[in-house]
């Protein structure tokens, strides 16, 4: 860059830093990640650094955080919050610590090794043992008093424990939201549509400026202590004014010492927090804390490394905003800005089409990305996002990477809205999104290249037509091998065709073949299942059946009469007529209805229907006959099947293991049938 355009920069970068500090300190909306705002900070510096004069008093570089919002009453800090530098590297880390030992002239020091967490810093002062009062950080010198809502934390004591403590004693630590309940919150911000926190800090910082102390309590918040503020003893005079001194008695000369006192009083600590014996352990800690990170129950950051002696830290002093004896050594970003370049559509297993965003690659969280998921059309318009946005991705340990948020001050006009396609991107099928669903599907389930293993393993599976010695993996090798490509294309099957795949011996084939031909012959409540309709589920499939009687019927039943069936409404009705809709899935059932057969169902005319207006319940496992088909076969004679016992009920069929039914049934003295009785009454009407 030349240094004539160097002093626009700088200005360019005060604003962009002032705005970015607004939004995450004051409105605790951040509009940019973390490593964005960072970038423009060290940016920033490196041209001060390079040009002093362009460093002036007001450069967002000499400034801790935002301002005490005015809604609150404001608190002076006796000794001010600071912040932290921080680096990223191993180099750079070592450059800090070299810079210690230059200063101090001793390289054997102990340091006191934490966790950075990722909440907001809040001094909580204790008088006589009591929290009197608690403070934000605000820009380091005067914060926001929040003491209602810290009171509401419940980890953080009202009293200390104990006698061992001085009048006054400030102690400092971090506000945070453990995960769980971040996630639990913003699932049910989603639920109500109201707004979502972009990340357990902001959620914190959030949910403790509140002007109402209900909601943070509501808002399962945590505290760890990491430091100390003012400390001192009140001293009254003859005239009953109070003022305050030091105590320097109760200071003992080591962080980590201090810790473990204001632990002993009733503060939480970390558990995570280590005396380090020199600087070269602290590389190990960072690893360790890094590889820690996900299973965690709070959000880190990366870890803070502090100079364990006391005194040897006020030897050290201050720079501007942070402690020359402590570093924040942070852990590479997980959220970064990239370009959504455009989105495709991909078709799951089972017809669900799925935007995925192709990603300008960008490296976050330790890879490269450059796909992530959008979920569906409710997520696009939840994001208000466009081809072209800049968007903030998050990539947390293995979890798939997410795109947050758009930022968006920076679309530009080449933007263009994402539009879904009206047809299925695999078998150009027509694509239908049912009332209540996000998602939008194929229907071409039986036809549909991408959802061809699915429908047909549904298809052969037990409930379904059952094909024997066909399971989930010899499907999969089939459709593989090209050998089937539909349902259908199993009965074209040869033993020879299939002794030729890999692992499949000469038996296997012929158990196989002898499968299909017995699975040939079915009923037409396992046949309308087998299709793989969606919501047609066994005892939907068996109430059509005895509805229509035969499978034309059922094709050509229009969606008012569909919902004349007992569990037919009308989603399912729609399903049902989209399904045959498709000429590509007629295609195959017509092909199907060439090679398959059933039985026909008897019609008995009403005077003939010798079970009728009876009123059966099955309980229990009934092992001769499935659960549907004894309900069928009992609706074929005019008989209802219920699904609760009660006084209106004629007879209970109780199987094997019968429990509460059987109990009720009894008590109501209403007639049990075993399994056997059952068959016998089924086979005195011929309805099996
Ligand atoms: P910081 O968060 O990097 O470090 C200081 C803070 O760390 C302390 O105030 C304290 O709250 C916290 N902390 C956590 N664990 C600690 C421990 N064990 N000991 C001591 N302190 C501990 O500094 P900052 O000034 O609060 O914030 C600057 C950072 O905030 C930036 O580096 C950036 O990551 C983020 N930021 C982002 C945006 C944005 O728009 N995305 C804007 C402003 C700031």
């Amino acid at each position: 860059m030349q240094n004539t355009l160097l002093p626009e920069r700088v200005k360019e970068l005060h604003q962009l830093i002032n705005q970015y500090n607004h939004q995450y300190y004051v409105l605790d909306e951040p509009t940019v990640p973390d490593a964005e705002y960072d970038r423009l900070m060290k940016e920033l510096i490196q041209i001060e650094k390079e040009n002093p004069a362009l460093k002036t008093i007001d450069s967002p570089s000499q400034k801790v955080g935002g301002e005490a919002l005015k809604a609150f009453t404001q608190v002076t800090h006796q000794i001010p919050m600071l912040s932290l530098d921080n680096v990223f590297s191993k180099e750079e880390w070592d450059a800090f610590v070299k810079r210690i030992v230059d200063r101090i002239h001793q390289n054997d020091f102990k340091l006191c090794a934490e966790p950075k967490l990722d909440g907001l810093a809040v001094s909580l002062r204790y008088e006589k043992g009591v929290l009197v009062q608690a403070a934000t950080r605000g820009d380091g010198s005067v914060g926001e008093n929040i003491t209602e809502n810290v009171r509401t934390i419940k980890c953080i004591p009202l009293t200390l424990t104990g006698e061992e403590y001085p009048d006054v004693l400030e102690v400092r630590g971090e506000v945070f939201m453990p995960k769980a309940s971040f996630e639990k919150l913003n699932e049910n911000a989603i639920k109500k549509g109201e707004k979502t926190f972009a990340n357990p800090r902001n959620a914190a910082a959030g949910s403790l400026r509140q002007l109402d102390s209900k909601i943070t309590s509501k808002r399962n918040l945590a505290f760890y202590a990491y430091g100390l503020g003012f400390v001192g003893n009140m001293i009254e005079n003859a005239n009953g004014e109070v003022t305050t001194v030091e105590n320097t008695e109760w200071l003992v000369n080591s962080h980590h010492q201090r810790l473990c006192q204001v632990k002993a009083l009733g503060l939480p600590m970390c558990p995570e927090v280590q005396l380090l014996d020199g600087s070269d352990d602290c590389e190990a800690f960072y690893q360790h804390i890094l590889s820690s990170r996900e299973s965690l129950s709070y959000e880190i950051d990366g870890t803070v490394l502090k100079v364990d002696d006391i005194e040897l830290q006020q030897k050290l002093g201050f720079v501007a905003k942070a402690p020359r004896w402590a570093m924040a050594y942070k852990f590479p970003a997980q959220e970064e800005l990239t370009i959504l370049e455009d989105v495709e559509f991909q078709v799951g297993r089972t017809g669900a089409i799925t935007p995925v965003a192709r990603l300008k690659p960008v490296f976050v969280g330790g890879v490269t990305v450059s796909n992530a998921t959008l979920h569906n059309q409710d997520e696009i318009e939840r994001l208000g996002i466009k081809i072209n946005d800049t968007v903030i991705i998050r990539r947390a340990g293995d979890v798939i990477p997410q795109i947050v948020s758009v930022v968006a001050d920076k679309r530009p006009d080449n933007a263009t809205d994402i539009v879904f396609p009206n047809s299925c991107p695999v078998c150009d099928s027509a694509v239908l999104k049912a009332e209540g669903e996000a998602v939008l599907r194929c229907t071409g389930g039986l036809f549909c290249g991408a959802q061809r293993k699915e429908a047909i393993k549904h298809f052969a599976s037990r409930k379904a037509i059952d094909v024997d010695g066909l399971g989930d993996k010899l499907v999969e090798q089939l459709v593989d091998e090209k050998l089937i490509a539909t349902p259908a294309d199993l009965f074209r099957l040869t033993e020879l065709s299939v002794s030729t795949m890999e692992r499949m011996g000469q038996k296997s084939a012929s158990n196989l073949i002898n499968g299909l031909e017995k699975a040939r012959v079915t009923t037409l409540p396992k046949f309308i299942y087998s299709l793989g309709i969606r919501e047609v589920g066994e005892t939907t499939a068996s109430n059509l059946a005895q509805h229509f009687l035969t499978f034309d019927a059922i094709k050509s039943a229009s969606e008012e009469e569909l919902q004349n069936v007992p569990d037919v409404g009308v989603i399912v009705a729609k399903n049902i007529i989209n399904f045959f809709k498709q000429a590509h899935n007629v295609e195959v059932v017509n092909d199907l209805e060439t090679i398959m057969s059933w039985p026909e169902i008897k019609v008995l005319a009403a005077d003939e229907q010798p079970l009728l207006d009876q009123t059966f319940v099955l309980t229990g496992t009934l092992s001769q006959m499935g659960r549907n088909e004894a309900k069928s076969a009992l609706q074929s004679l005019g008989a209802k099947v219920s699904g609760s016992v009660s006084a209106k009920t004629h007879y209970l069929v109780a199987g094997e293991k019968a429990g509460s039914k059987l109990t009720k049934a009894q008590g109501l003295g209403v007639e049990v049938l075993t399994e056997d009785d059952l068959i016998s009454l089924l086979n005195t009407h011929g309805a099996l």
